[in-house]
């Protein structure tokens, strides 16, 4: 397939054979593109590699690395749709990958770009899920595997990455300044870092929205909220829709919603303020950790892509966010915070009366709860103990309440 790298802001184009994310001249970020596809075609099978080969820059397959992420549900909202009074409220569950979120998507598709330049290395740096990701995949695919933490971080995130046994490195510093001395480390030490918003695995982000269009027989939504940190996902998700757009297999692309915390808003800041960059967040904090980045490395080309598009840039508070992830729950459906953004994005919406009621609309729901359990601190609930003994009675209480209900 004829494909080549080229800058999102400058167009200066790279050989996709580059293993460098940024351009040399402007230094923003690239993103593949495809000279003249012929018709592509969604393929036959189950993995995303293989349904989505048209649109992707792979000339093999390689069954190896593929653990079956991609594929996730689009589930219909039971509960916080009525309530908001919206047509149809859609969840895309990404908590089901194969490390609880969307990240292996981008890392399986990263990972066969390291694998197809010869590298015996890869890495990332991360806080959280990323991490876990690429450790995972690395491990798996034997490949040494590096992964940049950021000092302070508590053990029970930790954990879940040194369960994969990468080489973990605690760095102390600046966590937006790692990122670029991990690219430098990546050139001279041979490791292909896979980084939050580096092309391929913006690649991978793309099946989002072709599996939404899919799941909804191409009956585009109205609007696809999505929680942004780095950018890449959200870059991936509407590179995804508008190559679908392009192949004439969507009729138009949906509004493009970003969702941040207040307590670090870095992309809606700017955005509000029709400014062209992006400006750091000092002193960032906010209860979903996953989306805390202070200074992301893809929130110009965000800020460009949302003013090209006519999208939209929306900030809500931890409070909003922790009402989300409950009211999820009460439709089975545990999350962790970053996860429940979209949703606290709608209800805001919802409230200012900045959406139509009839609308649709698909939260992209990026990781599972369990992923950081001390968020349930704010949660109290008290288990009430009886003796065995008591147990009819027990029961006898329970229902006379309810019928007195
Ligand atoms: C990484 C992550 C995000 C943000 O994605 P970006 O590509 O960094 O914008 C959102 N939610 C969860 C759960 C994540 O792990
Ligand atoms: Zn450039």
């Amino acid at each position: 397939m004829d494909a080549l790298l080229a800058c999102t802001k400058c167009d200066l184009k790279f050989d996709l054979d580059s293993d460098y994310p940024r351009c040399h001249a402007c230094s923003e970020p690239l993103e593949v593109h495809y000279a003249n596809i012929d018709k592509p075609q969604i393929g036959k099978g189950t993995s995303i590699f293989e349904r989505y080969r048209d649109f992707l820059p792979f000339e093999k397959v390689n069954r190896a690395i593929s653990m079956g992420e991609g594929n996730t549900p689009l589930i219909q909202s039971q509960i916080a749709g009525k309530t908001l009074g919206i047509g149809s409220l859609f969840y895309k569950n990404e908590s089901i990958n194969p490390t609880w979120s969307f990240k292996d998507r981008g890392t399986a598709t990263g990972l066969a770009h390291a694998l197809s330049l010869g590298f015996q290395k890869i890495g990332t740096v991360s806080t959280g899920n990323m991490a876990t990701s690429v450790a995972a995949y690395g491990s798996r695919s034997r490949l040494e595997t590096y992964i940049l933490v950021s000092k302070g971080m508590p053990a029970e995130k930790l954990a879940p990455i040194a369960i994969y046994h990468p080489h973990l490195i605690v760095v102390n510093g600046d966590y937006g300044d790692l990122y670029y001395k991990s690219l430098e480390i990546g050139k001279t030490s041979g490791i292909y870092f896979i980084n939050s918003d580096v092309p391929f695995r913006v690649e991978g982000s793309k099946a989002i929205a072709f599996e939404i269009c899919e799941q909804l027989n191409f009956d585009m939504p109205d609007y696809v909220v999505v929680p942004v940190s780095a950018g890449g996902n959200l870059r991936g998700i509407v590179k995804g829709f508008e190559e679908f757009y392009q192949a004439g297999l969507v009729d138009r692309i949906p509004t493009m919603v970003a969702g941040q915390a207040s307590g670090c808003s870095p992309v809606v800041n700017a955005f509000k303020r029709g400014e062209n960059l992006i400006s750091r967040v000092k002193e960032p904090h906010t209860i979903a950790h996953a989306i805390e980045n202070p200074m992301p490395p893809s929130g110009n080309q965000m800020l460009r892509k949302l003013n090209k598009i006519g999208g939209l840039a929306v900030r809500v508070t931890d409070r909003q966010i922790i009402a989300a992830q409950h009211l999820m729950a009460r439709e089975g459906l545990f999350v962790q915070p970053a996860a429940a953004v979209p949703l606290a994005v709608v209800q805001k919406l919802v409230a200012k009366r900045q959406i139509e009621n009839d609308c649709s609309i698909v939260c992209v729901v990026t990781g599972g709860g369990l992923k950081y359990t001390a968020a349930l601190d704010k949660f109290s609930f008290k288990p009430r103990e009886i003796d065995i003994a008591d147990i009819e009675s027990e029961f006898e209480r329970i229902a006379c309440k309810k019928g007195s209900e």
